[in-house]
């Protein structure tokens, strides 16, 4: 057995970027200032887009791209049930009301066919989220938005390095978001960002991140000439910090390299997995870059004497960290008590929440830890296989 704990989702933080915190702390400057500005145009640049606004998370970014979309009281947005708390509360606190959709059982994506059966008038907008760094069927979900006249927002937070035809991700909709939470492909601590083309939604993001104070009224320490400000909308506080994009200035460009560690470690789980009664992820189709966020197992609990939940036990109780991505939201209390979801009503998404496993797949991980993790998830199944 291992000996020391190997944490799920660890982050790689290199010198360069603990270098680059202390001179930003050295500097004084610790707010959003000329790192989180670099990063934006960096960032720009990797998507090939003409607006990218850095904020302190994911959640911020569709949070306020839900507001730049125009979502209000009584609009409805067509969301999947297996994502994140985040990508409905982003809806809900713009006033809207999230209408959760099941996912393909062996993608874990949202159901195409699903979302077009949720349309109703009051239908605004899709998010789709690229799950576990996957992209969705985004000829079909881009086909279904224009028939109806939707709006599109990506919830990409696995999903930065991932294509769909060529075309990278945040850029088939209106609005793209991204995550660079500590456990996500590329890290800023917390952080995020929110990509488009359409510069009323740049503007409108900017602003609301920032107290609705309008850009260019806004006094910086290198005016030598004051300049007062101007509220124009009721904002938030929701941007990024120098501090934060300190680090990721140095971790974007080395989002190739962690991916072909994370693909190739994606590769060795697949070989040593595929004679265990489980359900390896489905294969990746031509025409598609596959992120490699999450390595999720699902336990064919037919086969075996023990629950999910026992496995996630005994992995720990091995020193190798696991998690659950995800228990579907409409088995949470909250969407359930406030729209009367349960279960049962999206069959798959119940499904891969009572048999989903995410294992470690970070480029911190050396073959060693990746031996470790087969090793303790095949014995497992040896002993408690029917
Ligand atoms: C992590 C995550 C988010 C939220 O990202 P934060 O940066 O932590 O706010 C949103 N959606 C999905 C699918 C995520 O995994």
């Amino acid at each position: 057995m291992r000996e020391t704990f190997l944490p799920f989702g660890a982050p790689l933080i290199e010198q360069a970027e603990i270098d680059e915190v202390v001179t930003s702390l050295k500097s004084g400057w610790l707010g959003t200032g000329p790192k989180v500005h670099k990063f934006e145009e960096m960032f720009k640049e990797y998507k090939g887009v003409k607006y990218a606004m850095a904020l302190n998370s994911c959640t911020a970014a569709l949070h306020l791209s839900m507001l730049a979309i125009g979502i209000k009281p009584g609009n409805e947005v067509i969301l999947p049930s297996m994502t994140f708390a985040s990508t409905a509360n982003a809806v809900i606190h713009a006033g809207g009301k999230p209408i959760l959709v099941d996912c393909e059982k062996d993608t874990m994506n949202m159901d195409p066919e699903d979302i077009e059966r949720q349309i109703t008038p009051k239908t605004k907008a899709i998010i789709p989220v690229y799950f576990a760094g996957r992209p969705c069927n985004m000829d079909r979900i881009v086909d279904i938005a224009n028939k109806h006249n939707l709006k599109i927002v990506e919830d990409a937070a696995h999903a930065i390095e991932a294509e769909y035809n060529g075309k990278k991700t945040g850029t088939f909709g209106d609005i793209g978001c991204f995550s660079f939470y500590v456990t996500k492909n590329i890290i800023t601590g917390e952080g995020g960002m929110a990509i488009t083309n359409v510069e009323e939604y740049a503007n409108k993001i900017k602003r609301l991140s920032f107290h609705g104070i309008r850009k260019d009224k806004l006094h910086s320490s290198f005016d030598k000439k004051y300049k007062h400000y101007q509220v124009i909308d009721r904002g938030f506080k929701l941007t990024m910090m120098d501090i934060q994009a300190a680090i990721g200035i140095h971790q974007l460009p080395r989002v190739e390299k962690y991916w072909e560690r994370r693909k190739e470690i994606w590769e060795r789980y697949n070989e040593a997995f595929k004679d265990l009664p489980v359900f390896i992820p489905a294969p990746i189709p031509n025409g598609v870059k596959h992120s490699y966020h999450l390595y999720t197992l699902l336990l064919d609990i037919d086969k075996l004497n023990i629950t999910r939940d026992e496995f996630l036990y005994e992995m720990a109780k091995r020193n190798i960290g696991v998690g659950v991505h995800y228990i579907a939201l409409h088995l949470q209390p909250y969407y359930q008590q406030k729209y009367g979801y349960k279960q049962g009503d999206f069959p798959n998404a119940d499904w891969i929440s009572d048999r989903t496993v995410s294992i470690p797949l970070s480029a911190k991980l050396t073959d060693n830890d990746v031996q470790d993790v087969i090793n303790t998830v095949r014995e497992i199944i040896a002993l408690y296989r029917r």
